[in-house]
């Protein structure tokens, strides 16, 4: 309260800088509150402040004061925050996810729910392999109720905190109307084996505390404080657990903004946070409208985006920050002309000092950033992908990749052994095994090996039917003369692994065979398969350059509650951006998150947004003409701003939109660094004579120096003199 703040605000300096609402949110530590506000208002800067005010004003210890964010990386900020603002270590805070804070409190009790204290949490593909069994047990027809399917339905019934039991007659058809007793068995199953899955960590918790009163009691007790941000996506499991743990001591402050729920497709409820007033009786609610992020002109766009939805509480959102450049809106005739854009900015802005931690590039899908990689990788970029791997390293490419390798490089028994089982081919870990120790005994790699055991007929009939089949087909795809994308399509289809993902109902699966046919785009920019496994094996080599400076890209999804000077928001396009298989599923309800999705995208930014689109991109491998979405209109009066159509066969491409993956400078630093020879770190010396590229001009030879610049004839734009420091040595 306020009023016991005796100090001076010389003493708390981290309350100095906040607005009116800003610091009442802050002041007022007890009874149930809420921050409802827009985009870059400073609701997560209040959430922190308030955890130092408590601790400043020993309100309560770090361990008294429980604090849920949405990622841990997000935890970690804000505890080294708080930290700063109060100039002491906050060890004991309770802070983290929803999912790591239950497993933390299950794990003291877990004997009260019938587990052991060390149960094992486990990982989505062992919880599906646990299904698969109980609904083959079952005789669900796993052709129309695939486990997938049954995994994903069990799952919402935990998002909305339902027991077996509890799941009521709306279960309808789904499974032959069965899906309570699959879920029934499933929790036994789990707590014969001492497990839970993600779900359950906040179930069984609920479960305790509904059961054991002394328990829910003394953690009742224990958190003083609690504070939630994010909370629009919040599903009602969650909801639940929060307000049996404040039903003690009242004290709970929940931030977020109900324009950026972007999760319900995962089970988030919105209603959570519209209802907050009725559940938690006396809540005061702080509104923020002051934006300190954004300037003026990116708030209006955001705004102008948002006013469309119709299910909102909607809000005023100013800033004091009134210069800036309207959204900059750019047409390309295609997706690598775009990426090639967005490569030429982020160097111009480096070359003009910005720092590339405040670059973001946010993509509506994953298979999206693949082009932006190549790119980047191209013109020697560094960027990371933030909540989740790159590219090249996601499970269903890499298995893609080894098959391509176990095609290429018959040696290759780390590619081979990948591969050998997925999808399931009946070949037995007895018969691996027997397969290695015959490959080993003779020192010859297991494709050589798995022939002449076939030969001398060592294996059980069936293992060397299966064993012989893989092999056969390698031996054919290798013989085959196509162009690799071909060859890769074949592949991906022959082995049945592409089969293996499209029959696939869970929840990932249309994402890993978009990313699949994203990978065949990228092999068609390659004339041959082992010129692209080279170029693959670059781009695993590459260090992540720990503390350097990086580009961030990543979803929509996973920018929420970021913030960065310059945000570039490609494939502003229909089909993809509204998603339509969002819309199909969802209709109006997904249209109006897409539109969410957009305002999170806009309101990431400080200072720029570029919005891009391409009349037509390669997706999944086919050109597909793109109109341009609708949420482009939706801008209001963007600056915008047509391709140069310099080159009607080229697609409107300049010279330096031409470079392909695996041929720019960044590629052959890589190939420099990988052989030993001078990296970046240390700069060849440019002389006459060397071949050089640039980034506008293209490739051309040294004539002369003179100082800082260089006479370069260049190949297709004739003779220049440009500074040394704009070219690369290749
Ligand atoms: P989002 O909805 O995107 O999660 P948010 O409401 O959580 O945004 P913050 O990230 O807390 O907003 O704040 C946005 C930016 O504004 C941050 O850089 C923060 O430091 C700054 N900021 C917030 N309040 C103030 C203030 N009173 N004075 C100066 N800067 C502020
Ligand atoms: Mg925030």
């Amino acid at each position: 309260m306020s009023n016991d703040l005796h100090t001076p605000d010389a003493a708390a300096p981290y309350l100095e800088g906040l607005n009116g609402p800003q610091r009442e949110a802050v002041e007022a530590v007890d009874g149930p509150l809420l921050v409802l506000a827009g985009a870059g208002t400073g609701k997560t800067r209040v959430l922190t402040t308030r955890i130092a005010h408590i601790l400043k004003m020993r309100r309560a210890w770090p361990n008294q004061i429980l604090a849920v964010t949405f990622t841990n990386k997000a935890a970690r900020e804000m505890s080294n925050r708080v930290a700063a603002m109060i100039g002491s270590s906050v060890d004991g805070l309770w802070i983290g996810t929803f999912h790591s804070v239950a497993a933390r409190i299950l794990r003291r009790h877990a004997e009260l729910v019938g587990l052991g204290a060390d149960f094992t949490i486990l990982d989505q593909d062992d919880q599906i392999r646990l299904i698969k069994q109980i609904c083959g047990e079952e005789k669900i027809d796993d052709k129309r109720w695939p486990a997938r399917a049954v995994h994903a339905e069990i799952e919402r019934f935990k998002d909305r905190g339902l027991a077996p039991e509890e799941n009521g007659p709306s279960s309808g058809a789904f499974a032959d109307g069965r899906i309570g007793s699959l879920y029934r068995s499933y929790q036994d199953r789990l707590m014969a084996l001492n497990a839970v899955d993600f779900g359950d960590l906040l179930l069984h918790c609920v479960t305790l505390f509904r059961e054991c009163s002394e328990v829910l009691a003394s953690w009742g007790d224990r958190f003083h404080y609690i504070l939630v941000d994010e909370y629009q996506d919040s599903n009602v499991a969650q909801y639940l657990w929060l307000r049996l743990l404040a039903q003690g001591r009242n004290n709970i402050c929940c931030v977020g903004d109900d324009d950026q729920s972007i999760y319900s497709w995962r089970g988030a409820e919105v209603g959570n946070i519209l209802r907050f007033e009725q559940e938690f009786p006396g809540a005061r609610i702080v509104r923020l409208e002051q934006n300190y992020r954004s300037t003026q002109p990116l708030l209006n766009a955001a705004s102008q985006v948002i006013s469309r939805n119709r299910k909102r509480l909607g809000k005023t959102l100013w800033t004091d920050v009134r210069d800036g450049r309207p959204v900059a809106v750019r047409s390309f005739q295609s997706g690598e002309a775009e990426a090639a854009f967005v490569g030429k900015r982020i160097l111009e802005l480096q070359r003009r000092g910005e720092s590339l931690g405040e670059i973001a590039i946010l993509v509506r899908a994953a298979f999206l950033m693949r082009e932006f990689e190549d790119r980047l990788i191209d013109i020697a970029v560094p960027y990371r992908v933030v909540g989740g791997p790159r590219f090249y390293e996601r499970r269903e490419i890499r298995d893609a990749v080894a098959y391509l390798r176990a095609v290429a490089q018959p040696a290759d028994d780390l590619a081979l052994e990948r591969i050998v089982n997925v999808p399931r081919r009946g070949i037995g870990d007895a018969t691996l095994a027997a397969w290695r120790a015959f490959a080993r005994d003779r020192s010859m790699p297991l494709q050589r090996a798995a022939r002449q055991l076939i030969e001398a007929g060592e294996a059980p009939a069936r293992a060397r039917a299966a064993l012989g089949g893989l092999i056969a087909q390698l031996d054919r795809w290798r013989a085959m003369n196509v162009p690799p994308h071909e060859l890769a399509e074949i592949v991906l289809e022959e082995s049945g692994y592409a089969e293996m993902w499209k029959a696939d109902p869970g929840i990932d699966a249309p994402g890993r065979i978009e990313n699949l046919e994203e990978l065949v785009s990228a092999i068609a920019e390659f004339d041959s398969l082992p010129e692209f496994l080279e170029h693959v094996s670059l781009v695993m080599d590459r260090e992540d350059g720990g503390g350097r400076e990086m580009v961030s890209l990543m979803t929509l999804h996973a920018a929420k509650g970021l913030e960065f000077a310059h945000v570039f928001l490609p494939a502003w396009e229909e089909n993809v951006f509204p998603n339509r298989r969002s819309l199909e599923e969802r209709k109006e309800a997904a249209l109006e998150e897409e539109r969410r999705l957009a305002y999170v995208g806009i309101t990431r930014a400080k200072r720029r947004v570029w919005v891009s689109h391409a009349a037509s991109r390669r997706i999944h491998n086919n050109w597909v003409s793109a109109p341009v979405s609708r949420f482009v209109d939706e801008l209001g009066s963007p600056d915008v701003e047509k391709a140069r159509a310099k080159d009607p066969a080229g697609a409107g491409m300049a010279e330096w939109d031409r470079v392909r993956p695996g041929r720019g400078p960044g590629y052959r630093r890589m190939l420099a660094r990988r052989r030993g020879r001078p990296s970046k770190e240390q700069p060849l010396r440019i002389t006459e004579g060397m071949r050089v590229f640039h980034l506008k001009f293209g490739y051309g030879t040294v004539r002369y120096r003179r100082g800082g610049v260089l006479g370069i004839a260049f190949e297709k734009a004739g003779d220049k003199e440009v500074e040394a420091g704009a070219v690369e040595p290749v």
